[in-house]
């Protein structure tokens, strides 16, 4: 018999979990990977960490090496574009990049991980040399010649948000005059609420120059870009990183598969396309966000591989038995000393979405008061819940110390829809050398209902 014949668009996070869940699954499946880079598969979460020179070689910073997947049956080809589908015949058009020369492939299952690509922005001089990206390896190199490059001494980080925040603190490691900038008023004011960022916000100012509440009116200079003009003032820079947001890399998609008004995969609760043997994940389509009951843009590798892991075990099924369950979206980064983590929605995303919120802010030290301050950090919970039923919608754990896997803790809360009365009464453990009689995370649920401080 006829092996059935999977074909994967894009060899990231959620190509290659696609990849290899099918090879394990399935003895009877023909998987296919195009990728139209050259490189499999860069890893982008990774890519701080190369340029603050934490890695073994910048060619380990990726998901896997083809190698991966041929070991285990699986066929994979770097330089392939995919540019067309005809979901009657069951094809696609792959066009093979080094030698220009396209064929068309039949598949019984397509699955689409083509991703997102960063935004440009539509701007007077955006054409200029030294005006560069975040996302993928070959910005990843180019950024880490600029930041080693003793000729760049002012750099113009546009875009407030993880992203941003990632590069920010790489250039001024690096020794160089850095500039954040960004329509919104406050550095992380996405991701983070109030409280917390008006913590981050002097470790912002002591390390570079924010420029908030600024629009971006345009570039100035001579080939490479010497100034960024906006509403609020000029800002001199030899290289400027644009950091904000991206756009679904779907163009190439619209004839044939429903897209969104902002070019995001529609997916039914299967993650189907409108056409059925034609799935969607990763950033480029809009998962069910389980804290907000509805689909929103939650562009995480998480994401992609849980949304893989759910097609691959339905993917023959005619009706699969449940729909996707969604995903909370957590995420942690570093800044300078601190460490935080967050999940599900925030203040903003609250807000924006509609969603009936209040707010809960929580602040202790680490261990019992007896602890000296020496070995007692400081830490933050912020909550974000519904106000009728406690319902937990998000959170996030802030402090000097790691416990960033709080945060996670947070996730499995907001996941299984605890309340607020569930996280102050939940048993977790007690010992002076990690926290106090109640933990953290009980302080903190009990504080957002009103309780006696302890
Ligand atoms: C700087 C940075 C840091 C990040 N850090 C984290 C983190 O710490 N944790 C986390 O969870 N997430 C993080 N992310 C987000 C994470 O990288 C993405 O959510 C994830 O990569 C999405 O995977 P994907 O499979 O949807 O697509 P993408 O990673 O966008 O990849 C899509 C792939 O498809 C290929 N492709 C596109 N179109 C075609 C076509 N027509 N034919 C063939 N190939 C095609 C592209 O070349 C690309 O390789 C970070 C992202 C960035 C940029």
């Amino acid at each position: 018999m006829d092996k059935r014949k999977v074909v994967i668009v894009g060899a990231s996070h959620g190509g290659h979990e696609s990849a290899i869940e099918l090879l394990d699954k399935y003895d009877d499946v023909d998987v296919t990977v195009y990728e139209a880079a050259d490189f499999i598969s860069f890893m982008s979460c990774g890519m701080q960490l190369y340029l603050e020179d934490k890695v073994t070689h910048r060619d380990d910073v990726r998901n896997f090496k083809a190698e991966d997947i041929e070991r285990r049956g699986g066929h994979i080809y770097a330089n392939h574009l995919v540019t067309d589908i005809d979901p009657d015949k069951h094809t696609v058009t792959v066009k093979d990049l080094e030698t220009d020369t396209s064929k068309d492939v039949h598949y019984d299952k397509l699955i689409l991980s083509s991703g997102v690509k960063p935004q440009t922005l539509p701007v007077p001089g955006n054409d200029l040399g030294n005006i560069y990206l975040m996302r993928g390896r070959d910005w990843a190199i180019q950024l880490k010649d600029a930041a080693n490059d003793p000729a760049i001494k002012n750099v113009a980080i546009i875009g407030a948000g993880y992203i941003g925040t990632e590069a920010s603190e790489v250039f001024a490691k690096a020794g160089k005059h850095v500039t954040l900038m960004d329509m919104i008023d406050h550095p992380l004011e996405t991701y983070l609420n109030q409280k917390f960022t008006h913590i981050l916000e002097p470790i912002f100012e002591e390390h570079m120059d924010l420029k908030m509440g600024a629009k971006i009116l345009g570039f100035e200079g001579d080939k490479t870009v010497t100034k960024v003009k906006t509403d609020n003032g000029d800002v001199d820079a030899d290289l400027v990183v644009i950091a904000a947001g991206v756009k679904p890399a779907t163009a190439w998609l619209k004839d044939v598969i429903d897209l969104d008004e902002r070019g995001f995969i529609k997916t039914d609760a299967y993650l189907r396309t409108n056409h059925e043997d034609i799935m969607a994940i990763g950033d480029a389509i809009k998962p069910l966000s389980i804290p907000a009951n509805q689909k929103m843009p939650i562009a995480l590798a998480t994401t992609a591989r849980r949304e893989a892991q759910y097609i691959v075990n339905n993917i023959f099924d005619k009706k699969p038995a449940y729909p996707f369950k969604g995903v909370v979206g957590a995420s942690a980064l570093s800044f300078f000393d601190y460490k935080f983590a967050t999940a599900g929605l925030n203040e903003f995303s609250a807000k924006k979405l509609g969603i009936d919120h209040a707010e809960s802010y929580y602040e202790d030290s680490m261990r019992p008061a007896y602890v000296p301050s020496t070995n007692n950090p400081e830490v933050y919970v912020s909550l974000t819940f519904n106000q009728l039923t406690h319902q937990i919608l998000g959170g996030a754990v802030l402090s000097k110390y790691d416990i960033t896997t709080q945060g996670n803790v947070l996730a499995l809360a907001i996941s299984h829809k605890m309340t607020l009365e569930d996280l102050a009464e939940q048993d977790f453990f007690f010992q002076p050398g990690f926290d106090r009689q109640w933990s953290l995370l009980n302080l903190a649920a009990q504080h957002a209902l009103g309780r006696a401080r302890f």
